[in-house]
């Protein structure tokens, strides 16, 4: 529970510098004109350092979704800081602003859910190719007849739909609400960093657009706040997959060996293996195996005894206990490995698992009616008597480990002799 909660809130981590970007730069944008050199170039800045980090880490849809609030900016900055001004309004400043209104939401999400797919470089020049077939005939029809496209965007449609919700004309509205919704979904589903990033700053957009003219600084400061989001997601989203292990959510071996790095001068360490998975993949398949593996892991993430859970490869996971011997963490893994075994999952049926993978991964934890199953696991558990080194000690448990399995799996067996007499009790618990 405070496991899943604290995992929650890093995952939101990511909002911290970009909010405290935003009380810097409404501290400083007070009355001064939107158009000035710093508020061109800043924006610029950000662009730049974000799309380095997009095209290092492959992240097109989030380079585009930059793109767009850029443009919005740049766009939007001329007619503001000429009324900031003058206190009038440009010919064409409400047909820009409610093409804005129109365009940004349904780009910027349409961005969101276009899969990242092939080359980078050939997603690129799709996304500029559908972005110009758009935009282009738009601009040439508004550039026509200004005042009947932004009498189109901005006429109430359907009297019935008309609400107070949004200042914004109905359509757009609308379509930021629709969309937005469509975001949470997305984010809600896969709590990944870009996507909880995207509905953010799609809702920055959404409270800044019917509110430039009479309050200015917004404009300098929000479409920056939702840069700055969508760049530390991905920051935090690399670190993620440098860190974490994108099947089960555990921090994976690399997180493993940074922590062993830093263990003290007392630990231990249990090595935990599946039983018999591979018989389990060949009898219910390799869907229901991740599934399951993601089961033992939710397990092992709530281990007791102040241990941590990581995953070691395939159906293999390490336990580490930084502070307790062997002695004090046995306890704990024991009741992991009994919390383990009477872990049930539901499989869907054969027929239900959809016809492909997308539709596989969409079904994938819903449940099903096809047969209960549960797996176990064998551990082994060295602490730091067991070698000079922490991966001599990974060794002894893994040694542990070949006794467990040995002894008939589903147990946990300690590395050494000089453990024998602390564990006389245990039924599961037995010395190799
Ligand atoms: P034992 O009880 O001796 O550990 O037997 P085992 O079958 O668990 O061990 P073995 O090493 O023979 O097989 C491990 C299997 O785990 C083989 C491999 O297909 C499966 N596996 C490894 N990683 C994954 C994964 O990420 N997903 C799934 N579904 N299976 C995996
Ligand atoms: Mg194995
Ligand atoms: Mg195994």
């Amino acid at each position: 529970m405070l496991t899943s909660v604290l995992r929650k809130i890093a995952s939101l981590l990511f909002t911290v510098p970009a909010l405290g970007l935003g009380v810097l730069l409404w501290g400083s944008a007070g009355e001064g004109d939107v158009s000035n050199q710093m508020h061109r170039v800043l924006p610029l800045i950000v662009l730049g350092i974000g799309s380095g980090l997009c095209l290092l880490y492959g992240r097109v849809r989030v380079l585009f979704q930059l793109l767009l609030l850029y443009a919005s900016l740049v766009l939007l900055q001329v007619p503001v800081a000429h009324f900031q001004r003058t206190g009038m309004l440009l010919p064409a400043t409400q047909v820009i602003f409610h093409s804005i209104s129109l365009w940004l939401p349904l780009l910027f999400a349409g961005m969101a859910f276009w899969p990242e797919r092939g080359r980078p470089r050939r997603d690129i020049g799709l996304r500029c190719l559908v972005l110009a077939c758009v935009l282009l005939p738009f601009s040439l029809l508004a550039q026509q007849n200004p005042e009947g496209m932004q009498r189109m965007i901005s006429d109430v449609h359907w009297p019935a739909l008309q609400t107070d919700i949004s200042a914004l004309a109905q359509l757009p509205g609308w379509l930021f609400l629709l969309l937005g919704a469509a975001l949470a979904w997305r984010a809600h589903r896969r709590r990944r960093p870009c996507d909880i990033a995207a509905l953010l700053a799609l809702l920055c957009m959404y409270v800044m657009l019917p509110r430039i003219f009479m309050t200015p600084a917004v404009l300098v400061t929000t479409p920056l706040v939702a840069m700055a989001l969508l760049i530390c997601a991905v920051v935090q989203e690399a670190f993620d997959l440098a860190f974490r292990d994108d099947l089960t959510g555990l921090p994976g071996r690399r997180a493993l060996n940074e922590a062993l790095k830093r263990v003290g001068s007392q630990y231990t360490i249990a090595m935990v293996d599946v039983d018999h998975f591979k018989k389990f993949n060949d009898t219910h398949g390799h869907d229901a195996g991740d599934e399951v593996l993601k089961l033992v892991a939710s397990r092992l993430a709530r281990v007791g005894g102040g241990g941590r859970a990581f995953r070691y490869g395939g159906e293999e996971f390490t336990l580490l206990f930084d502070g307790r011997d062997a002695r004090t963490a046995r306890e704990a893994i024991e009741d992991v490995r009994m919390a383990i075994e009477q872990a049930r999952m539901q499989l869907r049926n054969r027929s239900e698992r959809g016809r492909d993978d997308a539709q596989g991964s969409q079904r994938r934890g819903q449940g099903g009616n096809g047969p209960v199953v549960h797996v176990t696991a064998s551990m082994g558990v060295a602490d730091q008597r067991a070698g000079s080194s922490p991966h001599a000690v990974i060794k002894a448990a893994d040694k542990a480990l070949y006794a467990a399995k040995d002894a008939g799996r589903n147990c946990v067996r300690l590395h050494g002799q000089r453990t024998m007499a602390e564990i006389v009790g245990g039924k599961k618990l037995a010395v190799d």
